[in-house]
């Protein structure tokens, strides 16, 4: 607490990143980053960005990024908005976008970035729990609401809700705004983005930091109607002008346009945590059905807590949320290398055998 500080500072509660080790060696599942390097024609553009050049502003627009986004999803550049990160681009929604008189309604067990908004924009909001098995209901949102946000598929359940109950939740709900939090779709969910084009009110967020590797580089996107888009553009133009470096905006570029790498890549990571999950269930989890690049886990005799304790002696690092106490008996864990898998596989069955 500090007498300088604004009274709005006094009442913020911050976000609380996984933890980033300094100590190398460690198997580390517990912030969803991709275990493979990004694409080698990402990593070539940035350093061909990487030059006298740098001394001038950045393209304040990031058209070249808009433009390889829309081609991606074959929409028009004015259906995209682009930010530092994802984080940057709902934080942008919240503010601009669900400041009505009305509560905006999201999970109860969800992206827990969602209520700390709320908190910095003055957003009333209204938890909505899972159904028993941990489902998103999308009934349940058919209420009167100042806008609705969840992530497709859900974090950290992994679960994901099928395009046809978006759309129903859509034709249900026109008069706000839903936005879809897509950061983990390209692991086997369904994109909405198909949908922007007959619904105005919905926008569809994606990042480069998972199933394109590039957690460290900040480049996160939204997609809906030119409408939801502009307003998106003019709080970002009245808070900063230039959010992605050059840098950012070559090696997002490449990374869209390189699909080979994409769709080889996402594929390994399916395929991997196809292999863990039947490993796992077969050490005793339970294990929540995962569309995502990670799956939350639960042992029917140990605590969640305790489990990702013994991992960490072990030098495997998973994350364990104490609330909401729904989940805290799970830890969420991020689908690594199948060599990684492995070694977490091996550690359990050791934490397992030793505690009976
Ligand atoms: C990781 C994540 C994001 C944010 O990603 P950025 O790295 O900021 O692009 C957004 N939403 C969810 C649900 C996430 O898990």
């Amino acid at each position: 607490m500090s007498r300088f500080w604004s009274p709005v500072v006094h009442g913020l509660t911050p976000y609380v990143p996984g933890e980033q080790p300094k100590l190398g060696n460690l198997v580390k599942l517990n912030t969803n980053e991709n275990p493979y390097p990004p694409s080698l024609r990402v990593l070539e553009a940035i350093r061909a960005e990487a030059v006298d050049t740098l001394r001038l502003y950045p393209d304040p627009n990031s058209d070249r990024l808009k433009q390889a986004i829309a081609d991606y999803h074959g929409v028009e550049r004015a259906n995209v908005f682009v930010g530092n990160g994802s984080d940057e681009v709902l934080a942008h929604a919240f503010g601009a976008l669900f400041k009505h008189d009305l509560p905006i309604l999201f999970p109860d067990i969800t992206y827990s970035f969602y209520p700390v908004y709320c908190g910095l924009y003055d957003v009333a909001y209204t938890e909505v729990p899972l159904a028993a098995d941990f489902q998103i209901c999308v009934d349940d949102y058919m209420r009167p609401n100042g806008g609705i946000v969840f992530p497709n598929p859900n974090a950290p359940t992994g679960c994901a809700v099928a395009l046809g109950e978006i759309e129903r939740l859509l034709v249900a709900n026109p008069d706000s705004v839903v936005l879809i939090d897509e950061a983990y779709v390209d692991f086997g969910a369904e994109s909405a983005v198909a949908l922007i084009q007959r619904y105005p009110q919905l926008l569809v967020t994606h990042t480069l930091s998972k199933s394109r590797s590039l957690a460290g580089l900040r480049v996160g996107y939204a997609i809906g109607s030119a409408e939801l888009i502009e307003g998106l553009e003019r709080v970002k133009d009245s808070f900063n002008s230039y959010p992605l470096d050059k840098l950012a905006q070559a090696g997002g570029t490449a990374a869209m346009q390189d699909r080979t790498w994409f769709d080889a890549t996402c594929r390994k990571i399916i395929a991997s945590r196809d292999k863990l999950v039947s490993k796992l269930q077969a050490l005793g989890f339970e294990v929540l059905p995962s569309a995502a690049n990670f799956v939350l886990i639960r042992h029917p005799q140990y605590d969640g807590a305790e489990l990702t304790a013994k991992l960490r002696e072990r030098s495997i690092i998973v994350r364990h949320f104490r609330k909401p106490v729904r989940i805290a008996p799970f830890m969420r864990v991020t689908i690594g290398t199948d060599v990684q898998c492995a070694a977490l596989v091996g550690a359990l069955t050791d934490i397992l055998q030793q505690t009976v």
